[in-house]
């Protein structure tokens, strides 16, 4: 099938299959193909990258993908989207399609068999909100040698992310691997069933290799985002917090949020 963002390709597959969005997999259907394509465009991908799309649904972004990338890989959790995927996207030989919850996928090594194929691995998704952070940690804390990710987020989430004013774990997991841009505005009209708040698409360009100590830091420092830096560290360094965070020379009254990403990576040198 052609274009099947088009509003009746779209109907006549949902029809088809009888599909209702199931809520629970943080199903909104993108119907709109002129932003499908805007999408695709922002991402800058071409035939010698391989794409790995996170729920395809019933494949209209995925087709678009496959017209510039070499390689669509898609994990969809959903099951009952194998019936419709196969009519839509049977005839592009480009596209494989695995059935499998993502965040159970061992990204760096699938990413290393790739890289034997193709130059560049990225990821492009309009992600299931609901999981949206376990997602982007799931990539970036791979370690996966990925050169970008493009994700459809809340619009809320995409303005805090690339706020260089908000700090979280997720954000200084991003900022140890490369920089965050918003890429484009997404109005909510645009997905069926429509969610309630707009969206944005984020671009992340990765240039650097994650450092796997970093999550625990992270998570330790954030543990009780309102406490000092040394209170929460205090149960990895024990009696040690002190002299650690000296050496570091980070103020043991700042909290996590108020660190840098350098503060950070250089108290994983003292684990
Ligand atoms: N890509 C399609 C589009 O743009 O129209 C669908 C996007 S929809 C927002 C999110 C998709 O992710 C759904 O197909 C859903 O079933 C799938 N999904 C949800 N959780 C998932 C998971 N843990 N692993 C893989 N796919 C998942």
């Amino acid at each position: 099938m052609k274009d099947i963002a088009k509003k009746s390709n779209t109907m006549y597959l949902l029809e088809k299959y009888q599909l209702q969005a199931a809520k629970k997999f943080g199903q909104n259907f993108l119907i709109d193909l002129n932003t499908i394509k805007k999408i695709v465009e922002t991402t800058h991908i071409d035939k010698q990258t391989c794409v790995i799309e996170i729920g395809p649904g019933i494949g209209a972004l995925s087709e678009q993908l496959s017209y510039h990338a070499g390689h669509v890989l898609c994990y969809e959790i959903d099951t009952r989207l194998e019936a419709v995927l196969k009519e839509s996207l049977g005839e592009f030989k480009n596209i494989e399609i695995i059935f499998q919850d993502f965040l159970t996928v061992p990204l760096k090594e699938t990413v290393e068999r790739l890289k034997q194929d193709y130059q560049n691995v990225c990821i492009v998704a309009n992600l299931p909100y609901y999981i949206t952070t376990d997602i982007l940690e799931h990539i970036l804390t791979s370690g996966a040698e990925l050169s970008s990710i493009h994700a459809m987020v809340q619009k809320e989430v995409a303005l805090k992310l690339t706020d260089p004013n908000y700090h979280s774990p997720l954000t200084f997991m991003i900022e140890s691997v490369g920089d965050i841009h918003l890429d484009m505005m997404v109005s909510k009209n645009v997905f069926s069933p429509a969610p309630r708040v707009d969206s944005a698409i984020i671009g992340i360009h990765i240039d650097k290799t994650y450092n796997p100590l970093l999550t625990g830091i992270l998570k330790q420092s954030f543990q009780q985002k309102r406490k000092t830096i040394y209170n929460n560290l205090k149960n990895i360094f024990h009696d040690q917090t002190k002299d650690v965070l000296q050496k570091c020379q980070i103020i043991e009254q700042k909290r996590p949020e108020e660190l840098t990403i350098d503060d950070y990576l250089k108290l994983t040198q003292f684990l």
